[in-house]
């Protein structure tokens, strides 16, 4: 058993809370390798904002869980040798259960989303209440869900998008005691956000739905999943180079930048960070044939994906600089 706090981690609360009053979302990034937490610790660490390093069933089973706890400790230490200060959440997205949830925190996790949104009502509230009372004994940070994301994310799936219900929310986060709620407002997992010929016709996000959300709620950090805009200067050069992404569309920067006035204090961010990579990889070996040392083309991956976490702090999200204040 290991304390985040041994790790050199931060959980979520001092964050959100400057989040909240300075209006701006603190970045999701997730991880499954080497150089993907490299260039968080890099992008984050040269834009001067907190950042939320988040590992997913998924991820765990890919990279080995043990492997992972140990990359997010490595991410804090290579931090700091860099002169970085910048405070660091490790957070276990779309847990399934409360076993799951436990054993991240037991394991140095700073913060654990528990999704019990394809729950009935009353089941949801009773395994986020469970999470959240060993959670808050070791000061550890508990997101929860209501509404249901369509798309798929890891072994989160679902056809169907069932917006959230704004009257349930006051019920829901009182009764649970959760730090913070990701809720459903037209966002989704995957590449193909929206059923659209053109990038034109993407529907607004349900804004009324979040003002509602936000009335009841007050200053309560509001969580949104699925939030990459799919860009497009990466898909057409996977489409350029052999790939096949058709319609692939995202939710439009601007609307996310929208939602961070509204309360909106987490944005997670994953295709868009898996379409970089595959869009050097894929330009990098179809130019250079020859090339056979993993370096040379998940190097300028890397290199991009600083570059599109440093651009999204900055222009998207707004935390680029907020560090100081947390
Ligand atoms: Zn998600």
């Amino acid at each position: 058993m290991v304390s985040f706090k041994e790790l050199g981690l931060s959980n979520t609360k001092k964050m959100f809370k400057i989040a909240l009053e300075r209006k701006f979302a603190v970045p999701g990034y997730n991880i499954n390798n080497l150089e993907q937490l490299q260039a968080i610790i890099i992008g984050c660490g040269e834009s001067e904002s907190p950042v939320i390093i988040q590992i997913s069933q998924g991820a765990r089973n890919y990279a080995n869980q043990t492997m992972l706890q140990y990359l997010g400790e490595g991410g804090v230490e290579m931090a700091k040798e860099l002169g970085f200060n910048f405070p660091i959440a490790l957070h276990l997205d779309h847990g399934n259960s409360f076993e799951l949830c436990k054993s991240c925190i037991d394991s140095g996790f700073s913060s654990v989303m528990f999704d019990g949104s394809h729950l009935p009502y009353e089941d949801n509230i009773k395994v986020t209440q469970q999470v959240v009372e060993y959670a808050h004994e070791r000061d550890v940070s508990v997101e929860a869900e209501l509404g249901v994301l369509a798309g798929i994310e890891e072994d989160v799936k679902s056809d169907v998008h069932i917006y959230t219900e704004p009257g349930q929310v006051e019920d829901f986060v009182s009764r649970t005691g959760c730090d913070s709620l990701a809720i459903a407002i037209g966002t989704s997992h995957g590449a193909y956000k929206f059923k659209v010929a053109r990038e034109e016709d993407i529907p607004e996000l349900r804004f009324d739905i979040l003002q509602e959300v936000r009335t009841r709620l007050g200053k309560f950090p509001i969580v949104l999943h699925g939030s990459s805009s799919v860009l497009k200067k990466y898909v057409d050069i996977i489409n350029k180079y052999g790939g096949n992404l058709e319609k692939a569309f995202g939710i439009p920067e601007a609307q996310l930048k929208k939602a961070t006035e509204f309360g909106v204090s987490k944005i997670n961010i994953d295709t868009d960070g898996r379409l970089v990579v595959t869009a050097m990889v894929r330009k990098i070996l179809t130019e250079n044939p020859k090339e056979f040392d993993p370096r040379k083309y998940l190097g300028p991956a890397r290199d991009e994906l600083i570059k599109m976490i440093k651009r999204k702090n900055k222009e998207v999200l707004g935390s680029a600089g907020q560090a100081k204040y947390i």
